[in-house]
């Protein structure tokens, strides 16, 4: 009896040594398989925990490894991305409002005091934008110091401190995406109109251009608003909301009396004017050559402000 019952006993336990020895070499085959699969070593610990389900073959693992691999991130950010840049809803459409506070949009074809001349691509005569002022118009006194707010939404491009001619000056680039669609295409027909011209009237030294016009993949309207009467109140690179105050009307630069001069221009996406002067003997090479680029490379064409604000409210 005590025999039997002892020989039963060691049976038992090597019968119970033999199965745990089993259970240990699946638990390690089964990690290695996941390791392999997932190609990655983060979860190989905690799997070993979950191994009792054994129907997890190499199949099962594979379909859920891309949810765990990092990679899926990156392409669902660019595609907010896509969208952003493709899409026509309104609510990223940017609004146009008057640049200069307490006035309409309306109102500004009543205080332009000299419109916008064009001369020819590649000439920097006639006026490239259009001049606001008044000595006195309804309630307000004097245009001198009358907060100058941007038109559009969008980034600031270029910040200049009173260099001739424009003097202290803000440029803010609108991406085409960001406009109404029948600005933008309005914009459009305008840009492909225009020529490029292979010379200039303007002393343009070591200039040349950096971009080919005719394969331009995304546009933007860049609105200049210069003259102003102190330093710009925004810094390159921030954005800008439509009616955000930029500045305050003034008198730098080459102007006569206290005026707002705006130009717009159509031109390639992504462009920053740290620097842009001419017309005087301190001006650096890199002032001359970015000056050239905006006024006369063709590049940025140039359109008449008051015809597109006009387009924009008879259309809206
Ligand atoms: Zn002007």
């Amino acid at each position: 009896m005590n025999k039997n019952y002892m020989r039963n006993k060691f049976a038992v336990i090597i019968l119970f040594i033999l199965l745990w020895g089993s259970v240990l070499t699946s638990c390690k085959t089964i990690s290695i398989e996941k390791h392999m699969n997932l190609n990655e070593n983060i979860e190989s610990t905690s799997t070993l925990k979950t191994e009792p389900i054994q129907n997890h073959s190499s199949p099962t693992i594979t379909q859920t490894s891309p949810t765990i691999l990092p990679g899926p991130v990156t392409p669902s950010v660019e595609k907010n991305e896509l969208v952003f840049a493709n899409s026509t809803s309104t609510s990223i459409e940017t609004e146009f409002v008057s640049p200069l506070e307490g006035f309409k949009l309306e109102e500004l074809t009543e205080i332009v005091s000299n419109p916008f001349i064009y001369a020819g691509d590649g000439k920097d005569d006639g006026h490239h934008g259009t001049d606001f002022s008044f000595y006195q118009y309804k309630s307000f006194e004097k245009i001198e110091k009358l907060p100058v707010l941007s038109i559009t939404s969008g980034r600031v491009s270029s910040v200049i401190y009173n260099r001739p001619p424009y003097g202290n000056m803000v440029v803010v680039e609108t991406p085409f995406s960001s406009l109404p669609v029948f600005l933008r295409d309005h914009l459009l027909v305008l840009y492909t109109e225009s020529e490029i011209p292979f010379h200039t009237n303007l002393s343009c030294p070591d200039f040349q251009l950096t971009e080919n016009p005719q394969i331009i993949e995304s546009f933007s309207l860049y609105i200049l608003y210069a003259h102003l009467y102190a330093l710009p109140e925004v810094q390159i690179d921030s954005h800008v909301l439509s009616g955000f105050p930029i500045g305050k009307v003034g008198n730098t630069g080459s102007s006569g009396n206290p005026h707002l001069h705006l130009e717009f221009r159509i031109g390639p996406t992504g462009y920053i004017f740290e620097e842009m002067s001419h017309y005087n003997n301190t001006a650096s090479q890199n002032e001359l050559s970015n000056y050239c680029l905006w006024r006369v490379s063709g590049l940025f064409y140039q359109v008449d402000p008051m015809g597109i604000i006009e387009y924009y409210l008879q259309n809206r």
